[in-house]
């Protein structure tokens, strides 16, 4: 019988975290069952999932930053059709295609910058592992720096990058370099000062714990890594394509001279994974410096006419329907409503972000009995009070949010920036509604809280 993917799912309804724990990872499986994350979404559409009992579901995670112009989008979806309809070719290898150049000729033009040329692969670590090699190339020097808390990846060269201990331990030895405090231009410019640095990676709103580099950080860093003979690389992977209220997070500041600047999630509407390196000429010419040499990197699906694609129609999207804008706006409103709520709920603290990207720090309550709830859920696990958040608002309204990262007290939002007004209003609503639920100490969302800590603890200890 031929492939029938419509009877297949319907064969194996609601198995999916059975099957998931059974053939890929009973680990995570089990973490999503504990707090209630292991449902099986059968539809997606703009800002929204659906479950199989058909119950609508608000994304406020946009696949950790990959659907920013929401799922299944039209356009993009017809552009794929048409490529399919016309039967076009794609990874032919060797030939120079035309929409992977058309792509390339659209994303320089909204990136600028000062970048001529734009290396294609599939993923963010691949972009940053991409961009370790053209700069130690281009340099002649290996050491390369990051920041504290920065993320680039998982890959082994960019685990070198990772500033997470958590990440990294077991994986050793790492490529060589350092880490900098984020926003520290003085303890950059002094391991800088060494002489021996390729580049400093950097992102321009860390995707772990939303911080957002201070104003004129990124112009002075790159200045300083100019000054030192390194080179400065921008990782847009989470910020790019409109998420921080502007086509890329450094295009709030005016004068960075990056040498490389990485984006991918958002980059094809999340149908086929792209990234891209945009690289200055003098980059280029050093690492594809003679004709031997124009294939000294590369890989399989990087040249890629179906996803270039969808790269230039979800570009089209991003302008047509103004959606860097949108981000800014509505990104602005969801932070003036956290804010305003910030004033009423002792546990939370600072609101942060740039357009819809954004941060809620929780915090140790001033009252007596609050403060005994938060010594008592932190002495367990320091994100565990966040979990007191994501999962009521998954299980009684239906919104999808994730931890900001490890052991961090903080949750991230990054929706699609499709939502609208209503979308924004509907989350607050129901944040405002888990947090006067989690004011009230004995009560309900504390019982449901310890149980899960105590079966997490209990599943620990087995080892399962
Ligand atoms: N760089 C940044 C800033 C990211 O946020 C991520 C992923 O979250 C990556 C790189 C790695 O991307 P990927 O998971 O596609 O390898």
């Amino acid at each position: 019988m031929p492939f029938d993917l419509r009877a297949l799912l319907d064969e194996h309804a609601g198995q999916c975290a059975a099957l998931y724990g059974t053939h890929v990872n009973p680990r995570f499986a089990r973490a999503m069952g504990l707090i209630g994350f292991d449902r099986c979404y059968v539809r997606g559409r703009g800002q929204y999932l659906w479950d199989a009992d058909g119950r609508r579901h608000l994304d406020m995670l946009a696949g950790y930053g990959v659907f920013n112009i929401g799922r299944h989008h039209p356009v993009v979806r017809k552009a794929l059709e048409d490529f399919m309809d016309m039967e076009l070719p794609s990874l032919v290898q060797l030939d120079t295609p035309l929409l992977v150049a058309l792509a390339a000729r659209e994303l320089k033009a909204r990136v600028g910058l000062g970048l001529d040329y734009v290396y294609f692969g599939s993923t963010g670590a691949e972009a940053n592992e991409t961009a370790i090699k053209f700069a130690r190339r281009t340099t002649g020097r290996t050491r390369i720096l990051h920041a504290e808390s920065a993320f680039h990846g998982l890959t082994t060269g960019a685990l070198a990058l990772n500033g997470s201990e958590v990440f990294r331990e077991g994986f050793g030895p790492l490529l060589p370099g350092a880490r900098v405090p984020f926003g520290d231009a003085e303890a950059l410019r002094r391991e800088l000062a060494a002489g021996d640095v390729a580049a400093f990676f950097v992102e321009p709103v860390q995707g772990k714990g939303v911080h957002v580099a201070p104003e004129g950080y990124l112009r002075e860093a790159a200045r300083l890594c100019h000054e030192h003979g390194a080179l400065f690389v921008v990782d847009e992977v989470q910020t790019g394509v409109g998420r921080t209220g502007r086509f890329l997070a450094l295009h709030h500041e005016e004068g960075v001279e990056p040498d490389m600047v990485l984006m991918s999630k958002a980059l094809s509407g999340g149908f086929i994974p792209v990234s891209a390196v945009l690289m200055t000429r003098r980059v280029y010419d050093s690492v594809f410096s003679s004709l031997d040499r124009s294939v000294v990197h590369s890989s399989t699906f990087g040249k890629s006419n179906l996803a270039a694609t969808a790269l230039l129609a979800t570009l089209s999207v991003v302008d047509d329907e103004g959606l860097a804008e949108r981000a800014a706006r509505l990104g602005g409103r969801l932070m003036d409503g956290l804010r305003a709520m910030s004033e009423r709920f002792e546990f939370m603290g600072e609101v942060r972000g740039r357009g819809l990207m954004v941060a809620v720090d929780f915090v140790r309550p001033r009252s007596m009995k609050l403060r005994t709830a938060w010594k008592m859920v932190n002495a367990l696990s320091p994100d565990l009070f966040c979990q007191a958040v994501t999962m009521p608002l998954l299980e009684r309204h239906g919104i999808l949010t994730q931890v900001a990262g490890h052991g961090m007290a903080t949750i991230k939002l990054i929706p699609p920036l499709v939502i609208d007004e209503g979308d924004v209003d509907t989350f607050l609503g129901a944040f405002g509604e888990v947090m006067e639920d989690l004011h009230r100490f004995p009560g309900p969302a504390w019982e449901s809280l310890s149980r899960i800590a105590r079966n997490a603890l209990s599943s620990g200890a087995k080892g399962s």
